[in-house]
């Protein structure tokens, strides 16, 4: 079984009609984000209807992103990110939240780097329900791979961290499991992409430890408006070729989808 653990089903519907009817037709489960209450009723709504229906679970996430407070400024803002914050606490505290995320710190370009206080004030909120409710963590990091380190103690009380489009090197991901931070490392389509580190990555990185991910619609394959469930296996070869060329253990498609699964399990929880 295919497992997306990041995507934006509520996006990828706008893009392409008849996402939902893709994702059962391949048999995927995912993990959605939300950014807003619209997006995670939506999302909800998917999720029950597949549990009636007895299709793939999909596993309702959600967080105030990080690129909020660039992308809309002003005490427009400002209550949009405080409204976000109460929303994801009652969400919490009522048990309808698979994970926490997508939170995390963008710095990765003047923009971003203008609100970086605020993104840091969000981030503990966040870190902070998440711990209070023993749920998974959803990262997103751009250019900020030293703001996590310097939160390393806290991350390793998290249930589990998904580095959603691992960002890091090789050795920071091995640097962050030595913490003890209980890191789960997904890969996307970068790795299609020629991004030689994050290949690397998914080449050495221990199988117990992988992911796989669309980031639907947000990271297009060359050539595509728009990325989609239908992207997941050629990830899956693609991470699977990486590794045979490395001479690393789960090599095969076959199993490496089997330790993804496998993961996407220990990191998410249960999946019903
Ligand atoms: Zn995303």
């Amino acid at each position: 079984m295919f497992t997306d653990a990041h995507c934006h089903p509520f996006d990828l519907n706008r893009a392409l009609n008849g996402a939902e009817e893709e994702r059962r037709r391949l048999g995927i489960v995912c993990a959605a984000s939300a950014t807003d209450m619209e997006e995670f009723a939506y999302n909800e709504e998917l999720a029950r209807m597949a549990k009636a229906e007895n299709a793939p679970p999909l596993l309702p996430c959600f967080a105030v992103h990080p690129q909020l407070p660039a992308s809309r400024r002003g005490a427009d803002t400002d209550r949009k990110a405080q409204d976000g914050l109460a929303l994801l606490e009652s969400l919490a505290r009522e048990g309808r939240l698979a994970a926490v995320g997508e939170t995390g710190f963008d710095l990765f370009n003047g923009t971003f780097r203008e609100t970086e206080a605020i993104q840091d004030e969000l981030f503990a909120a966040h870190l902070e329900t998440a711990l209070r409710h023993g749920l998974p963590l959803v990262l997103h990091v751009r250019k900020a791979m030293h703001k996590v380190f310097a939160r390393a103690r806290s991350l390793a009380k998290c249930k589990t961290v998904i580095f959603h489009s691992w960002p890091g090197t090789a050795g920071e991901g091995q640097a962050l499991l030595r913490r003890g931070v209980n890191a789960f490392f997904s890969f996307g389509a970068a790795i299609l992409l020629n991004h030689r580190e994050t290949m690397r990555c998914c080449a050495v990185f221990s199988p117990s430890r992988i992911l796989s991910e669309t980031d639907a619609p947000y990271q297009p394959l060359r050539g595509r408006k728009y990325s989609s469930w239908e992207d997941l296996p050629r990830v899956l070869e693609a991470a699977a070729a990486l590794r045979r060329n490395a001479g690393a253990a789960a090599s095969s498609v076959e199993e490496l989808e089997t330790a993804v699964e496998t993961n996407f399990r220990a990191a998410f929880g249960r999946l019903e």
